[in-house]
């Protein structure tokens, strides 16, 4: 098997992803999942022109494995897969997405209005050598007869060579690096962490995200004693609430999301839920706290909105969506048209985050006008809590 080399600019390139580009390590895990949504996207559209492709929507998922013995993690999903060609195309080329390509291609296909395509940049995969110094992908695409694997170890090329798969679709396993002093590579091997990854950055994509999960339950046989149980579970909640129709959502699931998302013990005093089309189009669900939060009058507290593209977290306080004086309000923000960053976890200093702004801003006023207006018993008593802040 004869090794293939970068090219020349590539290798530079996959340096630089790999050591400057990004500033946290865990997004790896973002962006592979990315990868599987996007893959899976891609199939489930397929299938809808080809008779020849069946694409079950039950049973389409990711699944996350963890191998702690071989210090592997594994991400798989049943998409589109793809041939030896795509392998190298996409994989041996740096920053070259064939998701963009597939939108653009898409764009007005009316099948394609449901799909949330997340790539762009074409440089996501490759952050997985931030923790792995192996990479394997055993890929077959649909209705092909035969699989192959890419591997590569970073910088000095890849191999691509035939191997066995049964299904179609795509399996990635990482093999992490060995920690140093300040770097703990063997947390992603850790249940726990990979659930508290997915549910900070992937929790609203579409696809069910599974894992075996093992937990302590007590052994039925022996009084006192307790067995390892293994269970498959579902570690993503698939479907944002803000995308419901807000006539769907109950009060207290407004509340629960609150609670749960922005770690308070209280139900808000105010829901702020608004989907706006225009000139920028995007979903907002907002909240003003009835108590302040802890660390409100400390330095340490920073204002700011979670931002959302198509369901990834891009930003989990994102300051220029929310004046000083509004400090205070807590939520997200969700739009498909933002001018993201190449590491996906900034955004271009962007006039589209400037519409949505002032959007907020006002929306926010006005909100606060209905409330002085239609409770003012309930305002008074925001104000006690926040009006210095006005
Ligand atoms: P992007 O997602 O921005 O296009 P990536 O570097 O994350 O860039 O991936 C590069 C390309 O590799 C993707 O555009 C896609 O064509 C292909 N790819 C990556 N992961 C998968 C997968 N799990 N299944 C099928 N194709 C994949
Ligand atoms: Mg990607």
């Amino acid at each position: 098997m004869r090794k293939k080399q970068f090219k020349a600019e590539s290798k530079k390139l996959l340096d630089m992803m790999i050591n400057s580009i990004y500033t946290h390590k865990e997004i790896f895990l973002r962006e592979l999942i990315s990868n599987a949504s996007d893959a899976t996207d891609k199939l489930y559209f397929k299938s809808l022109t080809d008779d020849s492709i069946k694409a079950d929507k039950d049973s389409l998922k990711i699944r996350i494995d963890l191998d702690k013995e071989n210090r592997t993690i594994k991400v798989s999903d049943n998409g589109i897969g793809m041939s030896a060609e795509e392998l190298e195309n996409n994989l041996g080329t740096i920053a070259k997405s064939d998701s963009l390509d597939f939108k653009k291609e898409n764009a007005d296909d009316d099948n394609a209005k449901d799909i949330e395509v997340i790539g762009q940049f074409g440089v996501g995969f490759y952050s997985a050598f931030m923790v792995a110094d192996k990479i394997e992908v055993v890929s077959k695409a649909v209705g092909a007869d035969v699989a192959n694997k890419w591997s590569s170890t970073g910088v000095d090329g890849y191999t691509v060579e035939e191997c066995e798969k049964d299904s179609n679709g795509t399996v990635i396993t990482l093999y992490l690096k060995e920690d140093t002093e300040n770097e703990n590579y063997s947390q992603y091997l850790e249940q726990y962490k990979i659930q508290e990854l997915v549910k900070k950055y992937s929790d609203y994509i579409r696809y069910p995200i599974v894992m075996e999960m093992s937990k302590e339950v007590p052994d039925p046989e022996k009084e006192g004693e307790y067995i390892t149980e293994f269970n498959d579970e579902v570690l993503n909640s698939q479907i944002p609430l803000w995308r419901k129709n807000k006539n769907e959502i109950k009060p207290e699931e407004y509340n629960n999301f609150y609670k749960q998302k922005f770690y308070d013990y209280t139900d808000p005093t105010l829901v702020i839920h608004s989907k706006v089309e225009g000139q920028a189009t995007f979903d907002a669900l907002m909240y003003i706290p009835s108590v302040a939060p802890m660390d409100f009058y400390s330095k340490n507290y920073e204002k700011g909105l979670q931002l959302y593209s198509n369901g990834v977290m891009i930003m989990d306080k994102c300051s220029d969506l929310l004046p000083d004086y509004f400090s205070f309000v807590k939520g997200l923000v969700d739009s498909a048209d933002l001018n993201l960053n190449i590491s996906r976890e900034t955004l271009q200093q962007d006039h589209q985050v400037r519409i949505i702004a002032k959007a907020i801003d006002k929306k926010i006023k006005s909100e606060l006008a209905k409330m002085l207006k239609n409770d003012r018993e309930k305002y008074e008593g925001f104000f006690k809590t926040f009006g210095t802040n006005l």
